[in-house]
């Protein structure tokens, strides 16, 4: 199979064999989704020694079968998909069964314990560290969804000048996102302008843009569900003053060092530094409040973390974001962010990379 489905289930197999389990419940749109191409809403599926099972209701039972190829048997459902997941695992003579436990909620795991004679493992993350390695169909698929955010982006470039609002301009560039071919937006896109800009995870408002505000527009792409997530800081309406000039080289730089140097094999903690340490040396440790990136992948944040916090090592195929920023209250903030996959050789970009200072005069 073409997508690599087959060697994600039977590397999923490996896993829970080493660890004593007989079966999974997977959880999560997005872990089905990699190990059976479903792309619905409403799904449970059971991973046991020799059979995967998908249990479903009526609205996928046509489209569920097409998507998830012969090798996974599609149940549906009238009344209850636990209760059908629950014969399935009696059928399989399911005695230790897994569970997610970051994504299987108390009321899930209710409608797991009536299955008698059964033990429930709550395991952690199984899923989510094959996810964390991509293939090269999944690289492509995140190398057009960047192509395409910045095409878009390019797109409305014209239509940004001081006087339109924030929602004005995230409005252009998500229907600019869509005509390209974007399946739906991965997040709410950020455009915040002016002293906004200090906030990183701002939402666009009616705030009218001024003559030299700062202008942060964090936005992506879909393709095949796959995410490209991406940050641009501008000046608008004038030349970036000195200060503007300043802040945003110190940006520039570090996130050009972590780029130039991030590679698997390293730590996530070792990548966050690679640009924390320079912005820090700038003196402006204390205004970059955020880690350096996440992963990205079928969801906008997923496996790998580059923080201070992972000691974990960033493996070969990781897609990262690079997004170094600092934020000033009452002044704004600047954030420049990249998508790369990883090799032990380095970090490849994947979106454009361009980030010399735009200033829309
Ligand atoms: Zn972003
Ligand atoms: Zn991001």
């Amino acid at each position: 199979m073409a997508d690599g489905r087959d060697r994600r289930r039977a590397a999923l197999r490996a896993e829970l064999a080493g660890q004593g389990l007989d079966a999974l419940v997977v959880a999560g749109g997005a872990n089905i989704r990699y190990l059976t191409g479903f792309t619905g809403s409403s799904g449970q599926l059971l991973i046991g020694p020799d059979r995967t099972v998908l249990v479903t209701d009526f609205r996928y039972a046509s489209q569920a079968p097409g998507e998830v190829g012969a090798e996974v048997t599609v149940r549906v459902e009238k009344s209850s998909l636990w209760q059908g997941l629950r014969q399935t695992a009696q059928g399989m003579g399911v005695h230790r069964l897994g569970i997610d436990r970051g994504r299987v909620t108390l009321a899930e795991a209710e409608e797991l314990r009536q299955l008698s004679g059964v033990e429930l493992v709550p395991i952690g993350g199984l899923v989510e560290r094959l996810r964390a390695a991509k293939d090269q169909t999944e690289v492509a698929a995140i190398r057009e969804a960047a192509g395409l955010a910045t095409d878009a982006l390019e797109a409305i470039m014209g239509f940004i000048r001081p006087g339109r609002t924030e929602v004005e301009i995230a409005a252009e560039l998500e229907a600019a996102l869509r005509k390209r071919g974007s399946e739906w937006h991965p997040f709410q896109s950020i455009v915040a302008s002016g002293p906004r800009s200090a906030l990183p995870h701002a939402r666009s408002t009616s705030r009218t843009v001024e003559r030299g505000d700062w202008l942060v527009i964090d936005f992506g792409a879909q393709v095949d569900g796959y995410c490209s997530d991406i940050t641009r800081t501008i000046v608008v309406g004038s030349k970036a003053d000195e200060r503007q000039k300043a802040t945003y080289r110190v940006v520039q730089d570090a996130q050009a060092r972590a780029r130039g140097a991030l590679r698997a094999g390293l730590t996530g903690r070792e990548g966050d530094s690679l640009a924390r340490d320079l912005i820090a040396k700038a003196g402006m440790g204390e205004a970059f409040g955020h880690s350096l990136g996440h992963g990205l992948g079928l969801e906008v944040h997923e496996e790998p973390r580059l923080s201070q916090t992972n000691e974990g090592l960033l493996p070969a195929g990781a897609v990262v974001t690079v997004e170094p920023g600092v934020y000033f209250e009452g002044w704004g903030g600047i954030r420049i962010e990249d998508d790369v996959v990883l090799s032990p050789d380095g970090a490849e970009c994947l979106s454009d990379g361009r980030t010399d200072l735009v200033e829309l005069t």
